[in-house]
């Protein structure tokens, strides 16, 4: 059996550095919020090149308070994506305001940036690019953009902790970054977890103090907030796992290209590697149009596949009410109909790398 992500082998390799971790929260009992909470928002703050890190108790809720952070309010409009995990668009509506979907490029699975002008009204008060798979966005074009149209730019970086784009990390290079620390993203927690980074004091500040009831002092409550405050443990845990990123997202992406190199079956299509930008294979996702053959071929010999994500946003029942409909963004819809995500991990051997790409090209002679 080929898992599709084998948190297991990944927990025994630092099991010595992360059981006295989370020990020492119980002996502490800081168990909210806390040192262990601090100092990884520093250390992540700094992995990410941004000055300041407000750590939450979500990807969503960092989305969330970003949002909120930079002045989004019910009726505005942001322009995102409908190719992308959901959680980027109900952020958008919690607030009250709209997503506006530009479609993403066939390339990079990313923000089409020739359509993001044409989506701008008067309502429009910020781009929101996901870094999807762990494929950086064309952030250039879209910081050009947001600044001549005076538009706040939020990355959502939940796939995407340790990419680069033209040399710099993401999440840093907009207002502000959003990354999520659910246990199977590139850095997981071992529970929920997300953090905001940005270079802008004001918008630190104010994120500090939504997720914690609005209060600067205690029970004064100065903002409507909310309980989104990051877990002691899930601090402690996250700056162990921060440690070994670097070398488990070499990892990823050495098993890329490997499967690159294999991968070489009549009619399908690896991930297609963009120059200037460090993909983190958060998903390895190859596209046929045969996939359900395929992953039903692959389920037979055991090996574990995924689908991100089957259907577009615009097009789930939870947003109907947007407007949108089939044939909106052709290029999303292709995708969402052809991506198959293969195991990828980066504790992942070569042998069995070996066996997936063997059992792919073997459904595809012709
Ligand atoms: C995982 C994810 C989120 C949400 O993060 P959670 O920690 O699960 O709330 C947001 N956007 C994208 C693209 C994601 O993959």
């Amino acid at each position: 059996m080929i898992p599709f992500l084998d948190l297991k082998t990944q927990y025994q390799s630092i099991k010595e550095e992360v059981d006295p971790a989370v020990i020492q929260i119980m002996e502490s009992t800081q168990f909210v919020l806390g040192a262990e909470v601090k100092a990884f928002e520093e250390e992540f703050a700094a992995y990410t090149g941004a000055d300041f890190g407000v750590a939450v108790n979500s990807g969503t809720s960092a989305l969330h308070l970003a949002l909120l952070a930079a002045g989004v309010g019910p009726g505005d409009e942001v322009i995102t994506v409908p190719f992308t995990f959901v959680a980027t668009a109900a952020a958008i509506c919690y607030i009250g305001a709209k997503p506006v979907f530009v479609d993403v490029d066939d390339q990079s699975y990313t923000m089409d940036v020739t359509q993001i002008e044409a989506a701008i009204t008067d309502k429009t008060k910020a781009i929101l690019p996901v870094h999807i798979y762990g494929q950086a966005a064309d952030m250039d074009p879209i910081m050009e953009i947001a600044k001549k149209h005076g538009l706040i730019v939020v990355e959502d970086a939940a796939q995407a902790h340790g990419a680069h784009y033209k040399g710099r990390p993401i999440g840093s290079i907009g207002d502000l970054g959003c990354f999520s620390f659910y246990p199977g993203k590139n850095l997981g927690a071992y529970g929920e977890g997300g953090i905001v980074v940005t270079n802008n004091p004001d918008y630190a500040q104010k994120i500090r103090i939504l997720r914690d009831w609005g209060q600067e002092r205690k029970y004064h409550h100065e903002l409507l907030g909310y309980n989104y405050r990051m877990d002691g443990f899930q601090g402690a845990v996250l700056r162990v796992k921060l440690r070994h990123l670097e070398d488990w997202t070499e990892g990823r992406r050495a098993n890329a290209a490997y499967y690159d190199e294999l991968l070489t079956g009549y009619g399908i299509q690896p991930p297609p590697v963009i120059p200037e930008r460090r993909h983190v294979y958060h998903i390895y996702a190859i596209r046929t149009k045969q996939r359900e053959r395929l992953q039903e071929a692959l389920q037979k010999q055991e090996i574990h596949t995924g689908i991100h994500y089957p259907i577009p946003v615009h097009l789930q029942q939870g947003y109907l009410h947007l407007g949108y409909k089939a044939g909106d963004f052709p290029c999303s819809e292709m995708v969402a109909n052809e991506v198959l995500s293969l195991p990828m991990f980066a504790e992942l051997t070569r042998e069995q790398i070996e066996i997936v790409a063997k059992a792919v090209n073997d459904n595809f002679h012709d």
